[in-house]
Order: structure tokens, then C-alpha cells, then sequence
């Protein structure tokens, strides 16, 4: 069988202002460099308003996947929805997240790796902190609900943001990097990761 090659296949990190304030920097490195993958950019940014709603504006079905997960969640647990309209109330939710995104520092980050775009998901959880799994970063680490920060009309604090698709990584990588701040380099571990022999151990 052809070696499977999507190894350089490369996600967007972001730990967002709660993540930060919160200690958890060291915690949540840890978890995606333990895993495998490669860390091949890093920053500390302090976003401003432009550069975090042109973030969460690179997925033109945004507002409609985002409402209509909410929704579900509040129909799963069997509670009055928050609104008449999922893309009006994502619409506000987008508001409500570039305050929060430019509330503090965030650490902007790009991991590579074999499937590293669903390898970050769900390393990081679901998106909604109370139903995300224990042993996920969001579930371990947050105890939020769609239903706190509905009622106070503020974003959902989650720690993380990682992108959703290849597609959508390769559109919000560059909104946070330059090519030239994208490290080129191997790791002596991805020998052991992905060399199809592994004839190199033995003397
Ligand atoms: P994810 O971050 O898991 O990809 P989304 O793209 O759907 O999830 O949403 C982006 C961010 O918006 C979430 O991480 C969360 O901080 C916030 N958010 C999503 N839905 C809500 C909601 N109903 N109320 C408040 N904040 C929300």
C-alpha cells in the first residue's frame, strides 16, 4: 500500500484570551505535541477588531452552521430556543466573539501533521464546554454552556479555536501568518511516526 501522505496537512490553533488569563498555554501545547504533531508556527497577538472578524469570517456558512448547532443543542436538552433565527443569533454570537477575541492576548499557532485538522478537533472537544467529552481539552478544562452565555449575551469561553476543514485552515492560516513565519524543518519523531520500515533503530 502507498504510504498515506497528507503529513503536511496543517491546522490553525488559537488559544484564545480564557485560555490564556487561565494558565493553560503549557497545558494545551502539551496535549497536540504529545500527540505527534508538529508545532511550526507560534506567536502571542493581541487581535484587534479587524483582524478577528476577518477570522471568523473566512467560512461563508458560518452563521448557518453555527445557529443551527446551537439550536440543536438547545433542543436536545429540551429547552425554549434563544431566538427565532439561527443566522440572526449567529449573526450577534459573531459580535459577541470578536469582544472576546480582542479581550486580551491570544497564542496563534499552526500544528502539521497526518490529518492534523481532525487530529486538533478532537484533541480539543466539542464546541460547547458542558457536553464536551472528558479527556478533550474544553471538556477537561471549562465548565461553559451555550445557556450561561446566552443568557449574559457573551461568547462561549472554550480556550480554543481550531479550524474546521482543510479548506478552512488554508484560509485562516494566512490570516494570522506570513509565509516566511512557517518553519520548515523535521523532527526526529515523525521517523518513528511515519517511516515505513523504521530501519534506522537498529545499530
Ligand atoms: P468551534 O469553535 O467549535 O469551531 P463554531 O465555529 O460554531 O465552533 O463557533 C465559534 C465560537 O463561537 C465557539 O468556539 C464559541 O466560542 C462561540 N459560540 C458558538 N456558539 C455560541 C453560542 N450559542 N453562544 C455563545 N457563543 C457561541
Amino acid at each position: 500500500m502507498k504510504n498515506f501522505d497528507n503529513k503536511q496537512e496543517k491546522t490553525l490553533v488559537l488559544i484564545k484570551p480564557d485560555g490564556v488569563q487561565r494558565g493553560l498555554i503549557g497545558e494545551v501545547i502539551k496535549r497536540y505535541e504529545s500527540c505527534g504533531l508538529k508545532l511550526v508556527a507560534l506567536k502571542m497577538v493581541i487581535a484587534d477588531k479587524k483582524l478577528a472578524l476577518a477570522h471568523y469570517s473566512t467560512d461563508p456558512d458560518w452563521a448557518i452552521k453555527t445557529g443551527t448547532k446551537t439550536f440543536e443543542s438547545y433542543e436536545n436538552k429540551g429547552l425554549p430556543l434563544p431566538g427565532k433565527d439561527p443566522i440572526e443569533f449567529a449573526e450577534k454570537v459573531r459580535r459577541q466573539l470578536v469582544s472576546f477575541m480582542t479581550s486580551g492576548p491570544v497564542i496563534a499557532m499552526i500544528w502539521q501533521g497526518m490529518g492534523a485538522v481532525s487530529v486538533v478537533r478532537k484533541i480539543t472537544g466539542g464546541t460547547e464546554p458542558l457536553t464536551s467529552a472528558p479527556g478533550t481539552i474544553r471538556g477537561d478544562y471549562t465548565i461553559d454552556s451555550y445557556t450561561a452565555s446566552d443568557v449574559d449575551q457573551r461568547a462561549v469561553r472554550n480556550i480554543i479555536h481550531s479550524s474546521g476543514s482543510v479548506d478552512e485552515a488554508n484560509k485562516e492560516v494566512p490570516i494570522w501568518f506570513k509565509s516566511e513565519e512557517i518553519l520548515n524543518y523535521r523532527l526526529i519523531s515523525e521517523e518513528i511516526i511515519y517511516d515505513v520500515n523504521l530501519d534506522g533503530i537498529l545499530e
